[in-house]
């Protein structure tokens, strides 16, 4: 059976943990929902362990941080509009199993997505991410499989897009699209605001997102009529853009 598609057009994150997509593709999200769009966020793991050291300074239990962290990470969704499912495979580290891959597989296949972000394969700070990034990327070419044993039609070829790592140039990460966020900037800053297990990463975001819509009225001309105050996220594509007109 081929999933109804009622939305016109989806967007697949897939998030090592409960606070990546928020940071580094919040905008994104908030864009697509802000149209109509449906997003799905995949959250492979909590960050309980390796991106909660505030809530491990307090004394918590691994199961109270892996539920504030949850709980944290639905209301940032929510504040972005976004559908949020997670997988709780564990953290630091993250392991890749065939078991996820085949999940992630289903997701593809119900969700159909028109666009997948995620994580680039590289970052010697944090192998959860690449690791993210491996299995989003193996999924998606095996749910375009005819042969693949899982419920419904062979995925079509959405692009992938990754998003900007914490510190991009050790992580061969070079933007080649940047994205206006401008109008939903308000509503990244609320669902980052959802995530005080990281309060440091707020302001840090902001001001990334100021550089980047700096960058992004540069590389846009001085002319358009840009926002003095616009606000950016930095991508890079995997795969070759088609199109019929360069633009
Ligand atoms: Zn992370």
């Amino acid at each position: 059976m081929t999933s109804e598609k009622t939305f016109p057009r989806t967007l697949l994150v897939i998030s090592a943990h409960a606070g990546d997509f928020v940071w580094r593709a919040g905008g994104a999200i908030a864009l697509a929902t802000a149209r109509g769009e449906h997003a799905k966020v995949v959250c492979l793991s909590f960050g309980e362990r390796g991106e909660s050291a505030k809530a491990w300074r307090a004394g918590r239990t691994l199961e109270e941080i892996k539920a504030i962290r949850r709980e944290e990470a639905r209301n940032a969704a929510a504040a972005l509009g976004a559908e949020i499912e997670f997988f709780d495979a564990g953290d630091y580290p993250l392991v890749e199993s065939q078991e996820l891959v085949d999940r992630l597989v289903r997701v593809y296949r119900d969700t159909e997505p028109d666009v997948v972000l995620t994580h680039p394969l590289a970052d010697p700070y944090n192998g959860d991410h690449p690791a993210a990034a491996r299995m989003a990327l193996q999924a998606r070419v095996l749910a375009q499989a005819a042969g693949y044993d899982a419920p419904g039609e062979p995925l079509g070829a959405p692009p992938v897009f990754f998003f900007e790592p914490h510190q991009p140039e050790q992580c061969d990460f070079k933007p080649d699209l940047l994205l206006d966020i401008t109008p939903v900037f308000d509503r990244k800053r609320k669902a980052m605001e959802c995530l005080p297990a990281q309060q440091h990463m707020w302001d840090y975001y902001t001001d990334l997102a100021k550089r980047r819509g700096v960058q992004l009225k540069r590389n846009a001309g001085p002319n358009l009529g840009l926002a003095h105050d616009t606000m950016g996220e930095a991508y890079m594509r995997l795969y070759p853009q088609v199109t019929d007109v360069l633009a």
